[in-house]
């Protein structure tokens, strides 16, 4: 046998489930197919700017940090201030999103009917059909259509680039979904809920406060680049796997250097985007294969402009800004890394990432590099009231960003898990399963990785 464990992939997934294989002893080969490590997370420099092509921030999650602590990453380690707020644009001003019950009564974003409504959530009764259900229609049903629009619908965009009317409550958020099932309420289920992680003790092992957002003085990439360099050897670019097949182990053909080879391994791990792996397990699964194709993914532009900061009437301080479908703006969302983060972008300068698409808007990815920079800048000067031209940086184009949790995809998950229960030594990890956020692919893969071992070692 050649390796303890394959894993094929090398964004975050894949790197952490290998980084922690080997940490915890395995032989392990990670196998990544571009000339390019981190997958979705890319930075880049252009002109004096720092330029996130994907993910912008991380959420500081405990994972996350230990994992930094550990690859001795603290001291690049950048956090946004803890309380840059994020807002939405509705009815033609930005509105801090509020975070709790004062700022909540004193917003103007929701009507003060939308508020009173919030109020009858404990009292309306609970969905009595069975089977997964649109966040749309949950929320609509439990809070009210105005907090759909000016609230949930924009934060969806912000995370899935997703259709409210089609994204599944039970996968997307399965707590909420699971409070109104066993309390009849949301705010009940809540309650019971903290009642008892207070009974059980249960205090979280360090304050996240400070890590509510979080990169590294040179990007989001840095963290890619160290569980690189921290596999050394068992990292292999720039390879193609052919084919896979299963006898008592795993036989994985690969490409590289126009050379063929087939190594062998007993535990294979799968963190490439679900359509691939798809491809991939056709002669070891079909059941599974067929489970991975359903899943949909939705392209996404990312349209980074830059400005000097006394071209803009509004001062962009803060996270950046959502926006609601009905406002008229194409971009779904603009961040402004530069305030949030030191060196991104020169002295007195603002740098914006913007992004456009999504499940909502399928045709943006095939506007012309002008029409993207001309539709983005006519939006945020709606919104932040500049004058003058912006500064143009590299755009980048996702032709399938972000899976969707759909309504089905909880019960696709779970047939999927049931499956490869039944098949040994074979293991999926990756954004589609359960959790799109790099802190959540991280925790799945240290997760996934103990599984792993446990196996090997019955
Ligand atoms: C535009 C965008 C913005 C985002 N913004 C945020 C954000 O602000 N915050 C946040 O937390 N998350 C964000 N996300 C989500 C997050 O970045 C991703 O969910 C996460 O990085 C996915 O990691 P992964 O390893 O599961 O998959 P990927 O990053 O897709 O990695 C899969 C890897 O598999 C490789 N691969 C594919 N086929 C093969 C093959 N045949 N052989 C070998 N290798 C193969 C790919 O090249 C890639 O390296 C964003 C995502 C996108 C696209």
């Amino acid at each position: 046998m050649n390796y303890d464990s394959i894993i094929i992939g090398a964004g975050i997934s894949g790197l952490v489930t290998g980084y922690r294989l080997k940490r915890l002893g395995q032989n392990v080969l990670v196998l990544e197919n571009s000339d390019r490590i981190g997958g979705s997370i890319r930075t880049a420099e252009a002109e004096g700017y720092l330029i996130e092509q994907g993910p912008n921030s991380a959420r500081g999650t405990h994972e996350l940090i230990d994992l930094i602590e550990e690859l001795d990453l603290m001291s690049e380690l950048v956090t946004a201030p803890p309380r840059a707020p994020a807002f939405v644009y509705a009815a033609g001003q930005l509105h801090p999103v509020p975070m709790g019950p004062g700022p909540l009564i004193t917003s103007k974003l929701l009507s003060g009917s939308a508020k009173l409504g919030l109020l009858g959530e404990p009292f309306r009764s609970g969905r009595t059909e069975p089977g997964e259900e649109s966040i749309a229609s949950f929320i609509r049903r439990r809070l009210g259509p105005q907090i759909l629009e000016r609230l949930v619908a924009p934060f969806l965009s912000g995370v899935y680039a997703g259709d409210p009317e089609k994204l599944s409550v039970q996968a997307c958020f399965p707590k909420l979904a699971e409070f109104e099932a066993s309390a009849g309420s949301i705010l009940r289920g809540a309650i019971r809920s903290a009642r008892s992680s207070k009974e059980k003790k249960e205090t979280p092992k360090r304050s996240l406060r400070q890590y509510r957002l979080c990169s590294f003085h040179d990007g989001l990439s840095a963290l890619p680049k160290k569980l690189a360099a921290a596999l050394g050897e068992n990292l292999l670019d720039q390879t193609r796997v052919t084919g896979i097949t299963k006898s008592d182990f795993y036989q994985i053909a690969i490409e590289r250097n126009h050379e063929s080879r087939t190594l062998t391994c007993s535990s294979l791990i799968l963190a490439t985007p679900a359509y691939t792996a798809a491809q991939l397990l056709e002669p070891v699964s079909a059941g599974i294969s067929a489970l991975l194709a359903e899943i949909q993914y939705v392209s996404l532009v990312s349209v980074p402009l830059a400005y000097r900061k006394d071209q803009l009437t509004t001062q962009a301080e803060g996270f950046g800004f959502l926006t609601p479908r009905s406002e008229g703006l194409r971009t779904l969302g603009s961040i402004w890394n530069s305030s949030l983060f030191s060196g991104r972008a020169p002295d007195d300068h603002l740098i914006t990432t913007n992004f456009i698409g999504g499940a909502t808007d399928p045709d943006a990815i095939r506007l012309s590099d002008e029409d993207l920079i001309t539709t983005v800048h006519n939006d945020l000067t709606k919104v932040l009231g500049i004058s003058g031209e912006p500064i143009r940086l590299p755009i980048t184009r996702w032709e399938r960003a972000i899976p969707q949790y759909n309504i089905g995809h909880a019960a696709r998950v779970s047939r999927i898990d049931a499956t490869l229960k039944n098949i040994r030594g074979l293991h999926l990890s990756g954004n589609y399963l359960h959790g799109i956020s790099i802190g959540d692919c991280i925790k799945n893969a240290e997760t996934l990785s103990g599984e792993v071992l446990r196996q090997s070692n019955p």
